[in-house]
């Protein structure tokens, strides 16, 4: 984003603060267009009046993020990479994270092929409320034969409907798989300095991004350059991953000058997405144990998704390999300004009855989630209470103040614990004891003190549940 200040943004708006976008003022919506918490389009004014035709097309273009996002894929399974504003998380947030795509090649034999993509695409694992699941499906031409190709590009498409990647030096291979796929928007694998004329025609002839190879960085940007002004922007960068030694720091060392050039320096020649080919750990050849590449590629991966890899290509869907490499991006890329968070209030795990026990725990969506699969696992029957606590965990809340025994006498009366269970007995953490005195007092409930750590909920159980009396 060009401009750096809520007043800066604020000169293109109308500045007649008539509340249409639902704020109270130009300034107030201004500023949360820096944070790109809101879209331009909200301000109906600036586009239905002629008079500010031409602000609105400049402030558009203004606030466009340094790095260009692109699109891959189509449908609800479309990937969009790049479109970042900061070269730290920091200092504002990142938008697009890490896209991982999974490799198939075109040598595999129908049914290794129809279960390989079945299980790039069905791969998924629970995490913190979520599924984690992978983002695309890279389709190499390892056969050079464009028919070959075009079969392998055609089965895939037929298993799954992820974005798609098509991968192939030569022009004559990648139409084939092209023209079956074009529908998909997949992104060709890619434009070199001895092929660019003619990638760069299959391209704008179907409509679709295109990957630019080059580890020289000053042809890199000349090739992306070239394609912009042929008027096809819709590129990714790809400058190499050399898996080893003085290579891999020089590979390393790129990503941060393109990334900053893109960024601080606003070269747009390079304000595209990168792609990052951590596979390339299969090319060591003292790595002929499958298990030592593929935690090579692991290694490679962390790298690049620490060092503004938007996309990359892998191959090890081992789950030792994939689920580090899939957390650590989720991870990345959660919004350092929105703690990761749950709704408040009460839920069943189970089948609880009036008799069942009676948790509190806090919104922060980590120790939620660990707590209701610790209850769930072991089969426990539970009424589970969530505070809000401003998505803070248990411990933190405490000390902040946050989880106090005015918040737990709130969430019973919001949760209307009362009606759930016929034994006045809550039970909290471990870690919010210090609060039970004074929650026995305020509302007239007997608290039990739980565990430290939910894992010990089911030995806690043997002991104390269900309770000897309470105070109804
Ligand atoms: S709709 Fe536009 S003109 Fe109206 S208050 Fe919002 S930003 Fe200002």
């Amino acid at each position: 984003m060009k401009l750096k200040s809520p007043m800066a943004i604020w000169k293109y708006l109308p500045g007649t603060n008539c509340g249409e976008c639902g704020e109270k003022t130009c300034l107030a919506f201004a500023a949360l267009l820096k944070e790109r918490s809101r879209d331009l389009a909200a301000c109906k004014p600036l586009f239905a009046d002629a008079q500010y035709a031409e602000k609105a097309r400049q402030l558009a273009d203004l606030l466009a993020p340094e790095i260009r996002a692109v699109t891959i894929g189509t449908g609800s399974k479309a990937v969009q990479i790049g479109g970042e504003d900061v070269l730290h998380r920091h200092e504002l947030t990142f938008f697009n994270r890490t896209a991982l795509a999974f490799d198939v090649w075109d040598t595999l034999d129908e049914a290794a092929l129809r279960e390989r993509v079945r299980l790039i695409a069905d791969w998924r694992k629970f995490y913190v409320g979520d599924f984690l699941m992978v983002d695309a499906i890279a389709i190499r031409a390892v056969s050079g034969e464009a028919q070959t190709f075009a079969t392998c590009v055609k089965r895939v498409a037929e298993e799954t409907d992820l974005p798609l990647m098509l991968c192939s030096l030569d022009p004559v291979v990648l139409e084939a798989g092209l023209e079956l796929v074009a529908d998909r928007a997949p992104v060709l694998y890619a434009a070199t300095q001895a092929n660019w004329q003619a990638v760069l025609s299959l391209a704008k002839r179907y409509n679709v991004p295109v990957t630019v190879f080059s580890p020289d960085l000053d042809e890199l940007a000349s090739l992306a350059a070239t394609f912009a002004s042929a008027g096809l922007k819709d590129l990714v960068l790809d400058p190499g991953m050399f898996p080893t030694g003085d290579g891999l720091a020089a590979s390393v060392a790129n990503f941060v000058r393109i990334r900053r050039a893109g960024i601080e320096d606003g070269n747009d020649d390079v304000a595209y997405p990168l792609l990052a080919v951590p596979m390339t750990a299969w090319l060591i050849s003292e790595h002929d144990d499958a298990l030592a590449a593929s935690y090579w590629e692991a290694m490679l991966a962390t790298i690049g998704i620490i060092k503004y890899a938007d996309i990359m290509i892998l191959h090890s869907i081992e789950p030792h390999s994939l689920i580090p490499v899939r957390t650590l991006a989720a991870n990345i890329y959660t919004d350092p300004r929105r703690p990761v968070s749950v709704e408040p209030g009460l839920r069943p795990i189970g089948a609880p009855t009036p008799d069942s026990p009676l948790f509190i725990t806090t919104n922060f969506a980590l120790t939620y989630y660990t707590v209701e699969s610790d209850l769930s696992s072991n089969k426990i029957d539970a009424f589970l209470m969530v505070a809000d606590t401003d998505g803070i965990g248990v411990e933190a809340s405490v000390a902040g103040g946050q989880l106090t025994a005015e918040k737990i006498q709130e969430t019973l009366e919001l949760s209307e614990a009362e009606s759930k269970v016929t034994h006045r007995t809550l039970v909290i953490p471990g870690l919010a004891a210090r609060l039970s005195g004074e929650t026995e007092d305020l509302t007239g409930w007997r608290v039990l003190v739980g565990p430290r750590d939910s894992g010990r909920i089911p030995g806690w159980m043997e002991e104390h549940w269900p309770p000897e009396s309470s105070l109804t």
